[in-house]
């Protein structure tokens, strides 16, 4: 079967508008089956244990069908990557309409993040701010740093993933002395385990990345184990791996936060246009177009091996 589905495979290359985790160029594989396009697209770095989950969701996007669509429409939260260039926020900004939520990726440097943040900050007291940290700081660090930001640019809606561990994550909640809800996502999406873990006292929030998570009906099922609230968001995908996304986001029972998946904003060019309106994504099928996207014969290639190899590892 998984032969067949490698026969459809189409690999894209999208170029980005701006420099994010040090992609400029994203290239995702795209199978078709019987339910539309499924997206395999882990990073290049990852190796294949990891990447072989991403492959199970593209496996589950084309052959299965979509799970009941309990809402018509996804309100997203923008996403500033970690750039203090005045031009590339305010356009990004622009990319964004109607949304009410930011996520802003900080970590690297307190005083750069405090003028990202406050950027962002200046846009109204009615935007919601929350911040990816991407476990970068010890616990220390993330108590100077969060209260840093308290004091220079108010609450913020959450803070994900402040330092690596869970350990660490507990610590600081423990310690902490301003209001706090922690989202947990490296802990839970680069498990071995993701049902093994124990969020209680280290986390508030569960974000679900359908791929990485290995699909819709895995990520129901860990956002249901943890019993907490989740907020779906992407992994820099094409317009194919969001709208996946946005089904699981659809087929959740409850949905309270605006998710991350208007990540499309990033990209200069896409398979398909996913249009945030009024803050959100409409919960519709795509209309896919690779005019021009395709990737060289060698990438081609590479993709291929990848996807073989990932195929063996999930024993198909
Ligand atoms: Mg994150």
């Amino acid at each position: 079967m998984f032969k067949e589905l490698l026969s459809t495979m189409r690999v894209v290359a999208l170029p980005m508008k701006t420099d994010f985790r040090g992609v400029t160029v994203r290239e995702v594989a795209l199978f078709k089956g019987e339910y539309g396009w499924g997206e395999f697209s882990p990073f290049l770095e990852y190796g294949d244990p990891e990447s072989s989950r991403w492959l199970a969701s593209a496996i589950e996007a084309a052959t299965q069908p979509r799970p009941p669509r309990l809402r018509s429409s996804i309100p997203v939260n923008g996403t500033i990557p970690d750039s203090n260039d005045k031009k590339i926020i305010e356009d990004l900004v622009a990319s964004y309409p109607g949304v009410m939520t930011y996520k802003v990726k900080v970590g690297a440097n307190l005083s750069e993040d405090i003028v990202r943040l406050a950027r962002i900050r200046s846009l109204g007291r009615k935007v919601n701010i929350r911040i990816d940290v991407n476990g970068l700081w010890s616990v220390e660090q993330a108590l100077t740093n969060l209260y840093a930001f308290y004091e220079n640019v108010g609450p913020f809606e959450y803070v994900e993933q402040p330092c690596a561990t869970l350990d660490e994550m507990r610590e600081l909640k423990n310690k902490i002395h301003i209001p706090l809800k922690i989202a947990a996502d490296e802990v839970i999406r680069k498990a071995e385990d993701p049902f093994a873990i124990d969020l209680k006292g280290a986390a508030d929030i569960v974000m679900l990345k359908v791929q990485p998570l290995g699909g819709i009906t895995r990520s129901l099922a860990i956002a249901e184990h943890h019993g907490l609230p989740a907020v779906v968001s992407s992994a820099l995908e094409s317009a194919v791996g969001i709208n996946y996304g946005v089904e699981l986001a659809a087929s959740l029972k409850d949905l309270n936060f605006d998710c991350g998946l208007a990540t499309g904003s990033l990209m200069a060019k896409n398979v398909a246009e996913l249009p945030i309106v009024d803050g959100s994504l409409a919960v519709s099928d795509l209309d896919i177009n690779f005019d021009s996207l395709d990737v060289a014969p060698d990438r081609y290639e590479w993709w291929k091996n990848r996807a073989m190899r990932c195929a063996e590892v999930l024993g198909i």
